[in-house]
């Protein structure tokens, strides 16, 4: 437990793109330390970058969060409405002598560091403009020259205890004179990111390890600012599995990815959590209620989380189980739903999902293997046309067709006698019906067993696709 018993955490996303999956697990870490110390969980919107950032895409991380159930306490916050504040916080510490306005151009610097680069000195900024005599300064005024700010870095060590990764020290004299108000009066990442998690009261920074080497740059502006500081945590990255960090590269990124491969949320956040946290058991299945309950810092390891896509999938599998098949019945609705496809009958749903069973990772797979329990518009798989439609066939099917007409309890016992005897009596073995057909009705030469999938289908539509069949074979040049 923490001492004050206020823990204020928070998730800062930039609104540059969609809610990354990097991002997702920040925010659930954050999330668990919140609710596992009665603290509060806040969300804001990084969107001081005007060109870069959409509104589009901070609506699509708020409903990522909302999707993964993340419920943040108070409103969202936006740093575009803080705009005045970041530039009196900069301008304060200009006079207090703590920074100081910088007039270099790109090109100016992007020279000094060259020249200093090729007799191989390092670089950092090199404080020109601190040094500015009264009349350069005067010039530059006159000549109405874009201007920044630069902190002034004071020397000395900057160290601090990562909640994750213990001491972290770094030498004052090797970082630059940062900028935290750029010429076009914005702030830097680093200012507005200080002014805000001081203003909203975050104890507790927990965010991912590429925000390490920022950390003491922050830490040097609380201190200017006179503000307390907060704790530090850094969590590990997520590297794709060839170990290099987690990008497009390696498949999706992006949680709506998730979303709508039909990866159900449940699933998704006790995958993430997973990365880089470990509740040191065996167990695997954990709800968000159970993983507040195990959820510590303790957990977080240092070595950079792997993304697995399968293992993801095979919690996907194993969420399904857990939750039965009248939920996920409900679930798929909904997601079908969202893909245009109006389906009330629950029951129905529940005898797809019996049927593609164990076959089924995600909502989508009862797209890609089971399009036939929902649309009529499929076509016949190419090598099962050339494997199991010969001519002739649609003598038998329009026979079969007949039969199943008069067949009173469509089910599996009555499909299975009706076809096994039509087969007995045209003198051909019942395989070379039972391929054709479920090719017939579902476009496909593999699926659940024939009996169960007629059944599920329903008399008058597996009668229906029965005569397209056969107007198909009607049509059909076997000769060829
Ligand atoms: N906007 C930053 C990001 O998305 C936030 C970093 C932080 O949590 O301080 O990486």
């Amino acid at each position: 437990m923490i001492k004050n018993n206020k823990v204020r955490v928070r998730i800062a996303p930039s609104p540059t793109g969609y809610l990354h999956v990097g991002t997702a697990r920040t925010a659930l870490f954050n999330y668990l330390f919140a609710r596992s110390n009665n603290g509060a969980f806040l969300l804001r919107i990084e969107d001081t970058d005007l060109e870069r950032s959409r509104d589009e895409m901070a609506e699509s991380i708020i409903e990522g969060l909302q999707w993964m159930n993340l419920e943040w306490d108070e409103d969202i916050l936006y740093q575009s409405d803080y705009f005045d504040e970041y530039q009196e916080k900069a301008i304060e510490l200009v006079k207090r002598k703590l920074a100081y306005w910088c007039y270099c151009t790109d090109e100016e610097i992007k020279e000094r560091k060259n020249k200093a680069m090729s007799s191989k000195k390092g670089w950092i900024y090199d404080r020109r403009c601190y040094h500015l005599s009264g009349e350069e300064r005067e010039r530059f005024e006159k000549e109405d020259r874009p201007k920044a700010i630069r902190f002034l870095v004071p020397s000395g060590i900057s160290s601090y205890e990562d909640l994750i990764h213990g001491v972290i020290k770094k030498e004052n004299s090797e970082i630059e004179d940062f900028v935290i108000l750029k010429s076009d009066g914005t702030p830097s990442y680093n200012l507005a990111v200080v002014v805000d998690d001081h203003r909203m009261g975050i104890t507790h920074v927990i965010r991912g390890d590429d925000h390490i080497s920022n950390t003491p740059k922050q830490i040097l502006l609380y201190k200017a600012l006179g503000w307390e500081l907060p704790e530090f945590g850094h969590v590990p990255l997520i590297l794709g599995k060839d170990r290099s960090k987690l990008s497009k590269r390696h498949g999706a990124v992006s949680l709506s990815y998730y979303k709508d491969e039909g990866i159900i949320p449940e699933a998704f956040v006790n995958y993430l959590a997973f990365l880089g946290w470990s509740p040191k058991t065996e167990e695997e299945i954990f709800s968000i209620p159970e993983l507040i309950k195990r959820f510590s810092l303790d957990g977080i390891q240092i070595k950079p989380a792997i993304f697995d896509i399968e293992r993801l999938e095979w919690l996907n599998g194993a969420w399904m189980a857990k939750l039965g098949r009248e939920e996920v019945a409900s679930r798929l609705s909904e997601y079908l739903y969202r893909k245009g496809i109006s389906i009330d009958d629950k029951d129905y749903l529940v005898k797809v999902i019996e049927a593609l069973g164990k076959r089924i990772k995600k909502f989508k797979d009862f797209l890609v293997r089971g399009y036939y329990f929902f649309y009529d518009d499929f076509s016949y798989d190419e090598e099962g046309v050339k494997k199991h439609f010969r001519k002739g066939l649609e003598e038998k099917m329009k026979e079969l067709i007949k039969q199943l007409k008069e067949l009173a309890n469509f089910d599996e016992n009555g499909l299975e006698n009706v076809i096994r005897n039509l087969a007995e009596e045209l003198n051909c073995k019942a395989s070379e019906l039972i391929h054709p057909i479920r090719l017939g009705i579902s476009g496909m030469t593999v699926g659940p067993g024939l009996f169960v999938l007629m059944e599920i289908l329903g008399k008058k539509r597996v009668i229906k696709r029965l005569e397209s069949l056969v107007r198909y074979l009607e049509g059909a040049d076997f000769d060829k």
